[in-house]
């Protein structure tokens, strides 16, 4: 496994692995509600440094560039602990990535260094209530006024809606030209017209909500790149962090097998630990192999990314695809192995079942990423 690593990666996984167990696993739990607690864990990954890692060390943060085998090096481990922590981390990066990636140097330099430090929340505003896998069908309008843009619409399932700061938003400049006709913009939440509507609750602690922009009006300069960059820009964020969803899920696989071998070795039946029966080590094997076979996936996605290899698209959703549909599998198998104390409120492994379940949602669906596999091998064969 650490082929895929510099020594960089490695002090920065001891460290993240420590932190986790000290500050997330043996924590007692917080009385904050789930806003507070996030903000709180902002704050806290901005202040150890982890947060940095979102940004190029220009503009507040570690490496010259961004590098995918960081973030899914954080990830694991964060999920590992607690996916309220993974999330917050996760949507530092997702907010900031397009202005990494498209911004000019000022955007950069008045955004980035806030998201590195976690003094801003960010957030990424592509869904909408009728374009969801279908993003193309996207309804909010971006209409050029003298030296402004107003935007109207609305956008659901915002994760950080409500306590963020800097949003990157999607918005149809050109509404007659679907592919060309999408532009990215960076809106802060005190502009009027920007409105937080409602929080959506989830089946696990995830601060998500609906925005709208009502006649919103922000500055030209907030354009990420040129109009009809936003599809672009969307896209090539999406192939950089996907498999970043791959590492959370392996994080939260992790734990599932973790908690799984420890009860396996201390609850008795029939004279003997449950460890001591093949069905039980059967399932262990099955989960440690899936949990491998996924983790290399994900950094090797990592990897080609970070050395601008081609197949980046491919690979990217093949580790999210694979890892986060094993997670499911492993930790209904963990929950299975702890029986009826798997589904009471409150045990880990009844957490694990509900925090697994977004993650083969958001950042496109199993389905869709099996559509994008399809698609570039299909390419492939034509060429
Ligand atoms: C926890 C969470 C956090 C999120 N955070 C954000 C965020 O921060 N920013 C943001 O912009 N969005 C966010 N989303 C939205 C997420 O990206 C969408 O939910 C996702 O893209 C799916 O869209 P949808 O929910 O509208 O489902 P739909 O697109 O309506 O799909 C419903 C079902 O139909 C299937 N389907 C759709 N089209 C096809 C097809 N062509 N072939 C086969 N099957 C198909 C899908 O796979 C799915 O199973 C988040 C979602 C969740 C759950």
């Amino acid at each position: 496994m650490d082929f895929f690593f510099d020594q960089e990666h490695l002090n920065l996984r001891t460290r993240i692995h420590s932190w986790v167990d000290e500050h997330l696993i043996s924590a007692p739990e917080s009385d904050l509600d789930i806003n507070g607690q996030a903000q709180k864990l902002v704050s806290c990954l901005g202040q150890e440094g982890f947060i940095a890692h979102t940004v190029p060390k220009k503009f507040g943060g570690v490496r010259e560039s961004v590098q995918a085998r960081d973030l899914c090096l954080l990830r694991d481990e964060l999920a590992r602990g607690s996916a309220l922590a993974d999330t917050m981390f996760a949507m530092q990066a997702l907010g900031s990535y397009p202005i990494t990636l498209a911004g000019n140097h000022e955007q950069k330099r008045r955004y980035l260094p806030a998201v590195a430090t976690g003094e801003a929340i960010a957030a990424f505003a592509l869904t909408e209530p009728q374009a969801g896998s279908d993003i193309l069908s996207m309804e909010t309008r971006a209409v050029r006024h003298g030296g402004d843009y107003c935007l109207t619409g609305v956008k659901r399932f915002i994760s950080n809606a409500g306590i963020a700061r800097t949003y990157t938003v999607f918005a149809m400049t050109d509404p007659d030209d679907r592919h060309k006709g999408m532009s990215a913009f960076v809106v802060q939440a005190d502009t009027p017209g920007f409105v937080f509507k409602e929080s959506i609750p989830l089946i696990s602690p995830h601060p998500i909500g609906v925005i709208a922009f009502e006649d919103c009006r922000i500055p030209e300069d907030q354009i990420l790149g040129q109009e009809g960059d936003g599809l672009k820009i969307a896209l090539a964020t999406l192939d950089t962090l996907r498999c970043t969803v791959g590492a959370a899920a392996v994080g939260l696989a992790q734990r599932a097998l973790d908690e799984a071998i420890r009860y396996s070795q201390s609850r008795r039946q029939f004279g003997h630990e449950l460890a001591h029966f093949q069905a039980i080590q059967f399932k262990i094997a099955e989960m440690a192999a899936e949990l491998e076979a996924s983790r290399l996936l994900v950094y090797q996605a990592a990897w080609i990314n970070d050395h601008g290899k081609p197949g980046l698209k491919e690979k990217s959703s093949i580790a999210k695809l694979f890892a986060t549909e094993a997670a499911q599998r492993i930790v209904d198998q963990a929950l299975q192995i702890h029986g009826g104390s798997g589904v009471v409120a409150g045990a880990v492994v009844e957490r694990l079942y509900r925090d697994v379940r977004a993650l083969r949602i958001y950042e496109g669906t199993s389905e869709v990423q099996k559509l994008v596999i399809a698609k570039e091998l299909l390419k492939k064969g034509k060429s």
